[in-house]
């Protein structure tokens, strides 16, 4: 029985509530907070459970986390606001004994940069205050680095090529939207690609090398090359997979507004002074595109996200292994009222503090997912809306 905070509450954080309140037995007591105080409220309200309740922070400011905590004496923080806010609210966790997940490593405002060096620098510190980080529990990062553990567990002796394929084959109807928040999603995919070849990263112009990839009860789509985070740690932690990459489809309507977009200087993440008044074109950008929570209600169609992998089998053979996970849009919407992508993300952050929570994950220091144990954690999202399923032997086609 614990007490956890879930900071952000957005797509992400509305599905982390409404799966944390279906298991009371593991949380007895959750709060939502964020920087709007109503919406934490709404949903609390919309959940009505008495075990539920609201409360506000902004997360850049340690001061507030630490008022928070100190009020609500959690055991654990999910933090599902920004990947900005990771670190105050991990020195916030150490100041206060809290231990600590998130879904999305930490980024500076100014820079759109992914590396874990930043949240790897507290390893220590956490180490001594005897807390717990998990760093990157989403669906990926999360789920894919959990499937390369169990792959490593149960099929490889020496696992030697890994691509993690992202499809969302869904349909909102409109002519353009990010499926998580746009100012995010943006900085992530207008990045330099790069992946891990033969011990060292070689990078690609954005979004430069696509090729067609079947995804299960899908069928064919255009799978863009991109850099995610989660091929950082997992370099490290398999150092026999000489190859690394990470492929996510678009549709060429979404790639040609994305082109509009930059084109026109509206993916800019530097100030401009707009009449006075100093604005980052990508933030007000934002503040006009759909909002990614209200998407949910005509999404139709399904994601599709998975491993990829090649090298030696248990028995020393060559073996081809892919295991993935569909997700309905419109089953996750009737659910929590968000589409997939949200509910991708959310079923593995509540699952990934259960394990926690019940002694099933209990490494001290700042972690990345796969130094746990892969088998309670599948089972746990399976059985909680995100069934898995293996191909051994098939056709990669990579
Ligand atoms: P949203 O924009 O929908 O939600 C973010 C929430 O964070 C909002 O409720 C916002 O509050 C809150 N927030 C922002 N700044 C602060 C602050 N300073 N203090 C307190 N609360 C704040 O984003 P998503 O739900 O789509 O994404 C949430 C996280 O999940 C992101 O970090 C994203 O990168 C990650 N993610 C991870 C994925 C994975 O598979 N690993 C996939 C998709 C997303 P307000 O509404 O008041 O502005």
């Amino acid at each position: 029985m614990a007490k956890v905070i879930i900071i952000g509450i957005g797509g992400v954080g509305t599905v982390v509530a409404c799966k944390c309140a279906q298991h009371p037995e593991v949380f007895n007591e959750i709060v939502l907070a964020s920087r709007t105080l109503s919406k934490c409220e709404a949903l609390a309200k919309k959940i009505g459970k008495p075990n539920v309740t609201a409360d506000r922070v902004d997360a850049d400011s340690v001061e507030e986390l630490v008022e928070l905590f100190k009020r609500h004496k959690p055991d654990m923080v999910i933090n599902v606001a920004l990947p900005y806010q990771d670190l105050t609210i991990m020195d916030a966790c150490l100041a206060c004994g809290v231990n600590y997940l998130d879904t999305a490593n930490y980024e500076p405002k100014d820079v759109a940069h992914f590396e874990y060096s930043w949240q790897w620098a507290y390893r220590e510190r956490f180490e001594k205050a005897g807390l717990t980080a998990i760093l990157g529990c989403g669906f990926d990062p999360g789920v894919s680095g959990v499937f390369t553990a169990y792959a490593a567990k149960h099929w490889f002796s020496e696992m030697e090529t890994l691509d993690i394929v992202d499809c969302n084959a869904g349909n909102h109807g409109k002519a353009f939207a990010t499926n998580f928040n746009p100012e995010i999603n943006i900085r992530e995919i207008t990045q330099n690609g790069r992946y891990w070849q033969d011990g060292e990263w070689v990078v690609t112009k954005p979004l430069e090398y696509h090729k067609s990839l079947t995804y299960p009860n899908i069928g064919p789509r255009d799978s863009y090359l991109l850099y995610h985070e989660e091929l950082e740690s997992l370099v490290i932690n398999y150092p026999t997979i000489r190859r690394a990459r990470f492929w996510m489809t678009f549709g060429q309507e979404y790639l040609t507004h994305l082109r509009v977009i930059q084109d026109i200087g509206m993916a800019r993440i530097d100030e401009v002074d707009y009449n006075g008044t100093k604005i980052v074109p990508l933030q007000f950008l934002k503040a006009v595109l759909p909002n990614p929570q209200d998407l949910g209600e005509n999404y139709t169609g399904e994601t599709s996200i998975g491993c990829r992998i090649s090298g030696k089998g248990k028995d020393g053979k060559l073996l081809t292994y892919y295991i993935y996970n569909n997700c309905s849009h419109h089953e996750a919407y009737l659910e929590t009222g968000m589409q997939a992508v949200s509910y991708t993300t959310g079923v593995p952050a509540m699952c990934g503090a259960m394990m926690f929570l019940t002694g099933k994950w209990n490494l001290k220091g700042v972690r990345n997912v796969e130094e746990f144990d892969p088998d309670p954690f599948l089972a746990a999202i399976a059985e909680n809306g995100l069934p898995w399923h293996e191909i051994v032997g098939g056709d990669l086609e990579l």
